[in-house]
């Protein structure tokens, strides 16, 4: 293990009878990261958080957190996890600081530690105005919100976090994921979503599974760039012909297809210049300014297009699924 990973995963296997919810499953995790664990649904994504935090054990392979082995010591690696299940369970007859009193109390904190940790996590969960309202009768963002509180009340090293912004409204999800991105500035951060701009959003390392294998590790800008169908540049270009423009791009390096149209109305020239394989979008940027000069044409538009985290997801899972991935 290097020493600045949190997490080391090695060959982890978790069988249900027959099926293989993960399936030999490897990666590390280093301190500090904020690491989106992206899948289907039945990917394996809650078994995999599951075994991370021993609530099932694995039937194959090693993982350590902080070091301390889920077989060996489970309660010792707990100590250093915050853990969110996929539907946080909490007491909804009780006042949300009772119920962080009563985590507290479970998590070993001494009177006064606890007190202090409480009014941390309060305010780091933004649950001041709720702080005596009785969890029954809060709204799904804010019981998340103690979902995490209760998770980091003991100032662990790593949050794991199931599907936090599962069904929030846009306005919570975008609350919970400040608040993920707030705590991911001193912990490390590991979260399952379904939502691909989250990953884009708040993570600076995607991991993707699909039938319990990883199918896909790096930041997602890498992932888009490998696996997602190449971008193109979109230009618009007045004071010029548009076969003068086809010719002038056709053999512009790192491009491959030209596609331009006259905008008569417009008096623009609309062109789609789709990078080949390997092409970085602004060194063929600079090439197509340094033919706009060539040519005095006036640029008055020029952006990229056409890669997404979707498309990186729907390549990575494909070759598990087959084509079901995409439908
Ligand atoms: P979702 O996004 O729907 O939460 P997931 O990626 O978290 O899915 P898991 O919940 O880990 O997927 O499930 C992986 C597979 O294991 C699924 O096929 C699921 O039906 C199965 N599974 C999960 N828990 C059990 C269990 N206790 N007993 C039997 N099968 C299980």
């Amino acid at each position: 293990m290097t020493t600045d990973a949190i997490v080391d995963v090695k060959e982890v296997v978790k069988l249900y009878g027959p099926l293989r919810a993960v399936d030999g499953i490897s990666f590390q995790v280093k301190r500090g990261e904020i690491v989106g664990l992206l899948g289907a649904n039945g990917a394996g994504k809650s078994t995999l958080m599951k075994v991370l935090t021993c609530y099932v054990v694995a039937d194959r392979g090693s993982a350590t957190v902080a070091g301390v082995s889920i077989d060996s010591d489970p309660v010792g690696v707990r100590r250093h996890i915050g853990y969110l299940p996929e539907n946080a369970p909490l007491y909804n007859e009780m006042m949300v600081r009772d119920f962080l009193l009563f985590v507290a109390r479970i998590r070993g904190l001494a009177k006064a530690k606890a007190r202090e940790r409480i009014e941390w996590a309060v305010k780091a969960c933004g649950l001041e105005p709720k702080f005596m309202a009785t969890i029954g009768t809060l709204s799904r963002g804010y019981r998340q919100r103690v979902g995490i509180a209760q998770a980091i009340l003991h100032d662990p090293d790593l949050l794991i976090l199931d599907e936090p912004t599962s069904g929030l409204d846009p306005i919570q999800i975008i609350d919970i994921r400040r608040l993920i991105m707030e705590i991911g500035k001193t912990k490390t951060v590991f979260f399952s979503t379904h939502i691909m701009q989250e990953v884009e959003a708040v993570c600076n390392r995607a991991i993707i599974i699909a039938k319990g294998k990883l199918v896909a590790d790096g930041s997602p800008a890498d992932l888009k760039m490998k696996f997602a169908e190449k971008g193109r540049l979109v230009a618009k270009i007045r004071g010029a012909a548009e076969a003068d423009v086809r010719a002038a791009l056709k053999d512009l390096p790192g491009v491959g297809k030209v596609h331009a149209i006259t905008h008569a109305e417009l008096g623009v020239v609309e062109c789609h210049l789709h990078l080949k394989d390997g092409a970085a979008a602004n060194e063929a940027g600079e090439k197509f300014y340094a033919a706009a000069r060539a040519g005095k044409w006036s640029v008055v538009e020029l952006r990229t297009e056409g890669v997404s985290m979707e498309d990186a997801f729907l390549k990575a899972s494909m070759g598990v699924y087959g084509k079901e991935a995409t439908a």
